[in-house]
Formats: structure tokens, C-alpha cells, sequence
């Protein structure tokens, strides 16, 4: 009963393992490969990298994901420092050499004395023991199964349909406007729930036949081709027919564009806020499998969006991950079974560090309750707290999606210049309060870690 269970020897996985048994406590990894496979990974090794060799920007000053570096190195995190230990030239981004890194962490995680390491496939949601599952975005079938059982079917996802996020900053408001379809809402701020950019038949034209020349990437072999209604990519529903799009998301019925009263628009894209700050805002209905490239230039075609600058781009993966806004609390225990954390991308953060630090944060959480106490949630001015809010509430539950950590997730620095000529400064005192703001969390904890 003192013992930690965590399924899956991923980024999250070996990260909890990693924190959990530092801090004292016996952890046990239950992890299925080599024995049960996935399509992306290759080897039997905990920590391996499924794709890029990349930890991206290591830049903790003007860059979230960098920060977050800063802040798992400073929690004595094992991620970063076999990262750092494998390091490979890459300018300002962190790359690694992939297999000796996953080699140096599953080493170091059986050298433990706290941690063993079981293989084999869990296929049940334990009703006893403390567990942290973090399985992954490739979780296997039976126990997404047996989530999806205690959650609903409709709270856990197997592929995600990502639209592209724009910081609202960055949107030319001299062109959009906010307004509902047909003033829809009892309150005004539903009734301007939708913030709208006008076209005319040339720019629709025009932007048809950019859709349709993109470059588009394809499935991975073993990722389901099959889209589900409702999350056909935007392309391909270009390629059913030039007016498709007019007549789905983009339709331009009950809508008045107050800087041109009179001229009816001929489509229409809208957005929708995607966070409770309202800096972040969704392109409803646009995801897509165009290449990042393609999809900055043919997205600033958009009257309105022309300096757009993105939080993140869409797509279109195989990736199982939880409604974590309804699902889980600030200490990312499931609400219905709180014996049961949950950890790693699964929870709907996105990519490997993203990954690691959820893993980092659920070790520790679940170590200090076996030791018998308890840890706050990280505050939202950090990164690891930023990413921790946004998928325990801070994100709207109807639209979740996967998050990649980003500066629209932090409540902004009072008495700083917006816009794009402040942005440096912006960063720098988001980054310089989240540093102060982490090591005031982990203080307290140095005694027992
Ligand atoms: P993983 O690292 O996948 O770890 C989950 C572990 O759980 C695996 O070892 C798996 O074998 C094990 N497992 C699964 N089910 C069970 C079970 N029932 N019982 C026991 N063990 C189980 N992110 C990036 O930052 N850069 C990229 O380039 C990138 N490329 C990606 C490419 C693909 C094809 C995919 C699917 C994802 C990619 N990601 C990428 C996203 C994501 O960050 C990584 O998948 C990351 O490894 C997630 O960390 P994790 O710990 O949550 O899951």
C-alpha cells in the first residue's frame, strides 16, 4: 500500500518514476513494450523518443517551452539532465542522440534502489494502490477501454482534430468583429461569443485554390486514415467541392460586419475563445493535415489574420487523451477515482517536455500523499502551473484539445505594453516571475527530496 504503481515507462512515466522515488518512495513501472508494441515505438527502452530527436527551444527567457527546461532542471528532473548529458549541437533548441538517451534513462531508473521495473500490459483501472497512469498518446486498446469505461465514452478521445490557436493580440480587429450567428445568447457575452473575418468571393477563391496546392502531410502507417464526421480536415472537404467550405464552417449566414454594414459577406471564418483568459482563440472547424509551413502562409490569407502569429498550428493525430477539464483536479487525480492519477500526454498536454513535466509534477503529488502530506497545486504564473490550470479547468471542456505549453496560458504581467513591440519585454518578466515563482514552490520540498 506505501508502494507506487505508474503504468507506462514513457517522457511522464520515467519523469514520476524518477521524482516519486527520490523523495523516498518504493515505485513500481509497469511497462508493456517489448512485449506489446505500438505503431511509433521501436525499442523495449523507457524514455524513448517516438519521433523528433528534439526537446525544442532551449531559450528560457523568451520561449515557454524553454522555460519549462528551466524549471524541470531545477526540480532535479532526470528528462533534462539525460538530455543535457546527450546533447547535440542544435543552435537553440535542445536535441538529443535519441538512443543513448533512452538507454541512460532506463539505467538510471533500474540502478534505483526505490524503483523495479515489471513488464507486461495493464489492462484494467486499479481499484486499489495509488497509480499514476501515463500511458501515452498510443495507449493500448484494452485499457483505453477500461478508461474510457470509468469516463465516458464521449470524455476520452482516440484521435485529436486540432484547429489552430491565434494569440487574440495578434488579430486585426479593424477587420473582425465579434457577433454570434444570428445574435445567439441570453447574455452579451454570448451573443459575442464568435469573433468573425469577412471574405469576399475573390479572397474565398483564392484561398480555395491555396487549400487545395498546399503540401499536406500523410497518416503515419498504422494511424487509422478513416476521419470521423465532424473532424474532416478543412482540405478535404475543399476537395468535395469548392463551395463545401461556404456552406460548413465558413457559412456567412447571421452575421453583420459592423466596419461594412452594407456588403454581405460572401464567407466567413470565425473563432472561438479557447481559454478563460480570452488570449487564445481557436479557428472553428479548421483542422487540417497541411505542413506547419502551409498552413502560416494560407491562414494569413484570412482578412484579419494577415500578422497572425499562431500558439499553435492544426492537425490531425491518432492520440488518446482524457476531457481533463471535467476529468481531473489540480492534483490530477481522477475525480471519480481518486486512487488513480494520471500523467503525460494522455491527460491532453502536448509533446515530450510538455509530457515529462506533467510526469514530474504527478510524481511528486502522489509521493508527498503516500508520505502522508500533501502538495499545492504549482501557481499559473509558472509553466508547469500554466499547463497544470489550463487542463484541470482553465481550458474550455466542449473544445479541449491537446496543449503545447505557450505564453497565452499565463496571466499576464500587469503594466506591460501589448502588442507586438512589447513582446520581448513580455516575455522576459513572464519567464523572470515564473523562475522566482517555481523556486518559491520547490523550497519548502528540499528537505524532502
Ligand atoms: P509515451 O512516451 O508514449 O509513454 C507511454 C508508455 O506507456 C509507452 O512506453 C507505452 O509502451 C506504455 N504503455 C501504453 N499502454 C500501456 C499499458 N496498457 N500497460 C503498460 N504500458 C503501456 N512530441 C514531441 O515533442 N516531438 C515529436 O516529434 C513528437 N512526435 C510524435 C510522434 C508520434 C507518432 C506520436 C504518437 C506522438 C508524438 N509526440 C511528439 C507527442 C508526445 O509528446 C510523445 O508521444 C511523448 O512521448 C508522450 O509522452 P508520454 O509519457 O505521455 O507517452
Amino acid at each position: 500500500t506505501d508502494t507506487l504503481h505508474i503504468v507506462g515507462g514513457g517522457m511522464a512515466g520515467s519523469e514520476a518514476a524518477w521524482q516519486a522515488a527520490n523523495m523516498g518512495v518504493r515505485v513500481v513501472i509497469h511497462e508493456m513494450r517489448p512485449q506489446v508494441g505500438t505503431f511509433a515505438h521501436q525499442t523495449g527502452l523507457l524514455g524513448e523518443m517516438v519521433c523528433s530527436n528534439s526537446f525544442r527551444s532551449d531559450d528560457s527567457e523568451q520561449n515557454a517551452v524553454g522555460l519549462l527546461h528551466w524549471e524541470m532542471r531545477a526540480a532535479n528532473g532526470l528528462i533534462m539532465a539525460t538530455a543535457d548529458k546527450h546533447r547535440l549541437p542544435a543552435g537553440g533548441a535542445l536535441a538529443v542522440d535519441r538512443e543513448p538517451f533512452a538507454q541512460t534513462v532506463t539505467d538510471t531508473l533500474m540502478a534505483h534502489p526505490n524503483i523495479t521495473v515489471e513488464y507486461g500490459e495493464i489492462t484494467e483501472l486499479p481499484r486499489d494502490g495509488t497509480w499514476i497512469i501515463a500511458t501515452g498518446p498510443l495507449t493500448s486498446s484494452s485499457l483505453g477501454q477500461a478508461i474510457a469505461a470509468e469516463t465516458g465514452a464521449e470524455a476520452l478521445a482516440f484521435f485529436d482534430a486540432i484547429a489552430p490557436i491565434v494569440y487574440h493580440d495578434s488579430i486585426d480587429m479593424e477587420r473582425a468583429w465579434m457577433q454570434s450567428r444570428y445574435d445567439k445568447g441570453e447574455t452579451e457575452e454570448e451573443r459575442t461569443a464568435y469573433l468573425n473575418c469577412p471574405m469576399d468571393k475573390a479572397q474565398y477563391d483564392a484561398f480555395i485554390d491555396a487549400l487545395l496546392a498546399a503540401d499536406k502531410t500523410e497518416f503515419h502507417e498504422g494511424e487509422t486514415a478513416g476521419y470521423f464526421d465532424g473532424c474532416l480536415p478543412i482540405e478535404v472537404m475543399a476537395e468535395r467541392g469548392r463551395e463545401t467550405l461556404r456552406h460548413g464552417p465558413m457559412k456567412p449566414v447571421g452575421l453583420t460586419n459592423p466596419h461594412q454594414p452594407e456588403v454581405k459577406a460572401h464567407a466567413v471564418v470565425q473563432l472561438r475563445r479557447d481559454n478563460k483568459l480570452g488570449t487564445l482563440y481557436n479557428i472553428v472547424g479548421f483542422q487540417t493535415k497541411m505542413k506547419y509551413g502551409a498552413q502560416t502562409e494560407v491562414f494569413k490569407m484570412i482578412p484579419g489574420l494577415e500578422n497572425a502569429s499562431f500558439a499553435r498550428l492544426g492537425g490531425i493525430h491518432r492520440n488518446t487523451f482524457l476531457n481533463s477539464p471535467t476529468l481531473l483536479d489540480g492534483q490530477m487525480r481522477l475525480r471519480s477515482r481518486p486512487n488513480v492519477r494520471f500523467a503525460g500526454q494522455i491527460t491532453g498536454v502536448e509533446g515530450y517536455v510538455e509530457s515529462s513535466a506533467m510526469g514530474l509534477l504527478a510524481g511528486r503529488m502522489a509521493a508527498a500523499e503516500l508520505l502522508g502530506g500533501s502538495l499545492e497545486t504549482p501557481p499559473d504564473t509558472t509553466a508547469m502551473g500554466a499547463l497544470i490550470t489550463h487542463i484541470s479547468g482553465g481550458a474550455e471542456a466542449k473544445t479541449f484539445q491537446p496543449m503545447n505549453v505557450n505564453f497565452g496560458l499565463f496571466p499576464p504581467v500587469d503594466g506591460l505594453k501589448g502588442g507586438r513591440r512589447g513582446r520581448k519585454d513580455r516575455y522576459k518578466a513572464y519567464t523572470d516571475r515564473a523562475k522566482a515563482d517555481w523556486q518559491d514552490w520547490l523550497a519548502p520540498q528540499a528537505a524532502i527530496a
